[in-house]
């Protein structure tokens, strides 16, 4: 048995019920479960033990949307400066580009920067599948976020409505809803674990109204009713979005949503930022969640998502980094930050707390992923535990309150320890693992991907200013 001692931490916040903080005393940790916790100090026999008299300690950060492939498409100039439509059509010609190899790398670089944020657990959303990409894409993600460690909810996703068809992306990378429904089920025998302390858990998510048909969104929340699935979608991002909804189907997003039999216990969307008073109380009655994408939605001028009254209607908030070709990065902790910024631009009474925004990062994503074996430091829960030390200079002078100084503050080093599933993988803020030649094969691909599209479609993706 693995015995791993967390000792004498300056503050654990436990994210319990009754958000219980503690100084001093201990966390045992025995295999991959969190087997005490309290104010006294033990001794004993231990395979590690961590002087955490310096640190905050958390329950590690859950991210419950992401597109990891986008981490080789960030910031390409084009793009830089559009809203999501026209971002979208251009991004598509890139990530047509996506191969087997592209998907594998780039969910181990997305993965590393989020475990270096103290992130544990992340989903992910893969709709996107290029017919000369071979058709095992979710298998590479899958393989690369158990070799990296991170507990993992990735998402089937899927786009059944080409441009052909009256939908938004090309037609060479959507795929039939037979094919759809059969990789589903391929998906789901091969890897799908539905029991507490689960590292990999598949949910079901087509990509978003203007790319599935409402038929086959129908079908795959009923499929996921009788299967005890989670699903999730994109929702509400944009009003241009909204106005596409109300032009197409004749209701808003959510009403449209709603009509498909998505506003259930078991779904959560990202975005949900354009929603009224009356949507937000049925998304709050049935307990559905949501992903908060804050950076996302000011990177493509969204729009500021009504947290606060989702928060008090019911709503499972959760926070996000979203795809890394409209943040740009996968820093959760920054997210978490940027989640209550954001906040303090509306009226007062709607802003959110340090320990608000650490409740949505934390038992928030639990909650949106269906899951209550993480996102809590208490007995019996999964040992998911990121350790930050806050000696440093970017924290001098906040310490009348260690744990809100990790959101106040904007921290400059990784996690100093990074404990998913019992198994510390991050020590001395260090990745424990070979990741061989990670970035540059990334790089590699990223600028092969950009050339390709150049080349395919006589676009100028890179219309930099022009140099003196
Ligand atoms: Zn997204």
């Amino acid at each position: 048995m693995s015995k791993i001692l967390i000792h004498n931490p300056l503050r654990i916040a436990t994210m319990n019920d009754a958000q219980k903080e503690l100084s001093g005393g201990h966390l045992l940790i025995e295999n991959d479960i969190i087997t005490s916790i309290g104010p006294e100090e033990i001794t004993g026999n231990f395979d590690k033990i961590i002087d955490a008299s310096d640190m905050v300690v958390l329950p590690g950060f859950i991210n419950t949307h992401h597109h990891l492939y986008q981490s080789l498409t960030r910031n390409i100039p084009l793009m830089q400066d559009q809203p999501l439509f026209n971002w979208l059509t251009n991004h598509y010609e890139v990530w047509r580009e996506l191969t087997e190899e592209a998907i594998s790398i780039s969910a181990k670089t997305g993965i590393l920067e989020l475990m270096l944020s103290g992130t544990t657990t992340t989903s992910d959303h893969l709709y996107l599948f290029p017919h000369k990409a071979g058709t095992e894409l979710i298998d590479r993600e899958i393989e690369a976020a158990k070799e990296m460690g991170i507990r993992f909810q990735p998402t089937r996703g899927s786009m059944s409505l080409g441009k052909s068809a009256g939908g938004l992306p090309p037609d060479d990378v959507v795929q039939t809803e037979e094919i759809i429904v059969a990789d589903t089920n391929r998906l789901l025998g091969k890897y799908h674990d539905d029991s507490p302390g689960a590292m990999t858990r598949l949910s079901l998510a087509p990509c978003s109204p203007f790319s599935v048909t409402g038929e086959s969104m129908k079908r795959t929340a009923e499929f996921a009713r009788a299967n005890n699935l989670m699903i999730h979608t994109h929702l509400a991002e944009t009003i241009d979005e909204e106005n596409f909804c109300l032009e197409k189907f004749g209701h808003r997003p959510a009403a449209y949503l709603d009509s498909l039999g998505w506003i259930v216990g078991n779904a959560w969307v990202a975005h949900a930022v354009h929603l009224s008073d009356d949507e937000i109380s049925r998304m709050g009655n049935c307990g559905m969640g949501i992903s908060h994408c804050p950076s996302s939605n000011m990177r493509l001028g969204s729009g500021i998502a009504r947290i606060k009254e989702m928060l008090q209607a019911g709503v499972s908030a959760s926070i996000a980094v979203d795809g890394s070709a409209s943040n740009d990065s996968g820093n959760m902790l920054a997210e978490i930050r940027q989640a209550m910024l954001i906040s303090r631009l509306r009226e007062e009474h709607h802003w959110l707390s340090a320990r608000e925004v650490l409740w949505m990062a934390t038992r928030g994503g639990a909650a949106a992923l269906g899951r209550n074996d993480i996102g809590e430091l208490s007995v019996g829960k999964q040992a998911d535990i990121a350790l930050f030390d806050i000696d440093s200079v970017e924290y001098a002078g906040s310490k009348s309150d260690p744990v809100a100084a990790l959101i106040f503050n904007q921290r400059m080093s990784p996690v100093d320890h990074l404990i998913v599933n019992g198994k510390i993988r991050i020590e001395n803020k260090q990745f424990k693992g070979d990741l061989g030649n990670l970035l540059k094969d990334h790089n590699r691909i990223s600028n092969d991907m950009i050339s390709q599209a150049q080349k395919n479609t006589g676009i100028d993706f890179l219309n930099l200013p022009s140099e003196f």
